[in-house]
C-alpha cells in the first residue's frame, strides 16, 4: 500500500458523506463514487438527536442547521385517539443535559449541509458500483457505466442494499418487516388555521404516525408512519402513495392527526427493511458504514444518526495512521456493540412509549467515547 493510501467512499448518503467530508479535512486521498446523477430534494424529515448533532458541530453544520431547523420542546408520545400523554422525552434540556440540541429538519437540508462540506470535485455522480476485485494489494471497482476505478481500501457506505455488503458477505436480502412507511413534507399553510408546534408520535394498537414541523418558521410539516402492508416492499423515493389509503389507515386517530392528513397533498410510500446485527463488518481493506452494515427500522431515529455516529469514529481510527486495515478492525470493534444495541431496541418499537432514560443514546459523544486499541483479526474478502 501507498503511504498514502487511497479511499474509495461508496455511496454519498448521510453516512459517505460525513466521513469524505472529515478524511479530506485530514488530508486523505478520498474519492466518493454515488449511483444517483444528481441530488434531489425529496419529501421527508429527520430527527437529529445530540448524540448526531455532536458529529455535526465538529464539521461546521450546527449553527446552519440550527438556523433551519425546528426545535422541539419533546418528543412526546401519545395515544393514537385519546390523545392521552404516554411519556415524554424532554428535550429543553437537551443542550444542559446532553451537550447538544435535537433538531428536527428536512432530510434535503440535512444533506445539502454534508454535501457543502465535501468538494465537489471529490464526489463522482453516475457511478453505480456493480462488483470489486481484490487485486494484490488493491481493490478494483466496477461500475454500471463499464469504467473502472483501482484503490487501496474501500467504505461500503451504499445503505441497506449494500452491494459492497454483498460481495463480502454473499447475497442475502435485508428481512422485510411486513410494514410500510408513508411519509411527506408539505405546506404549513395547507392546514389554514392548524400548525404543529412539537414533534408526537401518536400510539395505534398496530401502527403509528410521527408529526412534526421540518422548518424554524414552522412552515413546514411532516409525517412518517408505520403501517402494516405485507404486500409492498418497494423502497424508492418515485413509489408514490396514495393519500386516501393513509386517511383511511389512520381513520380514528386524533384530531391533531387528522388535521394532518386532510392537508397533505401527496406522499411517498417505502417498505422498512432491518437486517440482525452483523458479528463484523472490517474484511482486510474494505469495510462497511451506517446501513450497509447495521441497518434499524425508524422507530428510535437513530440509523442516520449512527451512520454520522460511524464516520466520526471511523475518521478517528484512520488519523494519522498508515494501516489502514487496523484502522477499520479498531472502528468495527468501537462500534459494533453500541450499534447492536441500537439495532435491537429499535426492532422492539417501544421507544418513548415508557418512562425510559435515553442518556446511552443521547448521550453518546463521538469525540470522548475510546477507541478501542484493537480489533478482530484481519478477514479475506471474497
Ligand atoms: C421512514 C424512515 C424514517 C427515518 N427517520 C430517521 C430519523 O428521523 N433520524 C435518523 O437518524 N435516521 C432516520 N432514518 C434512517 C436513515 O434514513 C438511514 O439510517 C440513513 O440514511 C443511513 O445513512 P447511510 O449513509 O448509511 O445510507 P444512505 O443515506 O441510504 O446512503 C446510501 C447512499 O449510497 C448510494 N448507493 C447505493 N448503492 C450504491 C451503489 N451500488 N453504487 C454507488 N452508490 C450507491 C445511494 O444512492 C445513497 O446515496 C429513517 C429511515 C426511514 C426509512
Amino acid at each position: 500500500m501507498t503511504a498514502k493510501p487511497t479511499i474509495a467512499i461508496i455511496g454519498a448518503g448521510i453516512g459517505g458523506l460525513a466521513l469524505a467530508a472529515f478524511l479530506h479535512r485530514a488530508g486523505a486521498n478520498v474519492e466518493v463514487y454515488e449511483q444517483a446523477t444528481q441530488f434531489q430534494r425529496v419529501g421527508a424529515g429527520i430527527q437529529m438527536s445530540p448524540n448526531a448533532i455532536r458529529v455535526l458541530r465538529s464539521l461546521g453544520l450546527e449553527q446552519g442547521l440550527r438556523q433551519r431547523a425546528f426545535q422541539p420542546r419533546s418528543w412526546d408520545n401519545r395515544v393514537w385517539d385519546t390523545g392521552e400523554r404516554l411519556s415524554e422525552l424532554n428535550f429543553a434540556d437537551a443542550e444542559s443535559r446532553y451537550g447538544a440540541p435535537y433538531l428536527l429538519m428536512h432530510r434535503a437540508d440535512l444533506h445539502a449541509a454534508l454535501f457543502s462540506a465535501v468538494p465537489a470535485h471529490l464526489i463522482a455522480f453516475n457511478k453505480k458500483l456493480t462488483g470489486l476485485d481484490r487485486n494484490g494489494a488493491s481493490i478494483d471497482l466496477r461500475f454500471a457505466d463499464q469504467t473502472r476505478a483501482t484503490v487501496d481500501a474501500v467504505i461500503g457506505a451504499d445503505g441497506v442494499h449494500s452491494i459492497v455488503r454483498e460481495v463480502l458477505l454473499g447475497p442475502e436480502r435485508p428481512r422485510f418487516t411486513g410494514r410500510v412507511a408513508h411519509r411527506t413534507v408539505f405546506p404549513t399553510a395547507l392546514m389554514r388555521d392548524f400548525a404543529l408546534d412539537n414533534c408526537t408520535k401518536w400510539w395505534g394498537p398496530d401502527r403509528h404516525i410521527v408529526t412534526y414541523p421540518v422548518t424554524a418558521s414552522g412552515d413546514e410539516t411532516y409525517f412518517v408512519t408505520s403501517v402494516p402492508d405485507p404486500s409492498w416492499d418497494v423502497e424508492s423515493w418515485s413509489a408514490a402513495g396514495d393519500m386516501e389509503e393513509v386517511r383511511l389507515a389512520f381513520a380514528g386517530f386524533h384530531d391533531d392527526v387528522q388535521r394532518v392528513l386532510a392537508a397533505s397533498p401527496q406522499v411517498h410510500k417505502w417498505a422498512l427493511f432491518e437486517r440482525d446485527p452483523l458479528p463484523r463488518w472490517a474484511f482486510g481493506p474494505i469495510v462497511l458504514l451506517g446501513d450497509a452494515c447495521h441497518p434499524m427500522t425508524p422507530y428510535m431515529a437513530q440509523g442516520g444518526a449512527s451512520a454520522l455516529e460511524d464516520a466520526a469514529i471511523l475518521a478517528r481510527c484512520l488519523d494519522n495512521v498508515n494501516d489502514v486495515e487496523a484502522a477499520f478492525r479498531r472502528y468495527e470493534a468501537t462500534r459494533l456493540e453500541r450499534t447492536a444495541r441500537l439495532q435491537l431496541t429499535s426492532r422492539e418499537n417501544t421507544w418513548g412509549k415508557r418512562a425510559i432514560d435515553p442518556g446511552w443514546v443521547y448521550g453518546y459523544d463521538v469525540w470522548q467515547t475510546p477507541v478501542a486499541a484493537s480489533g478482530a483479526a484481519p478477514g479475506v474478502a471474497s
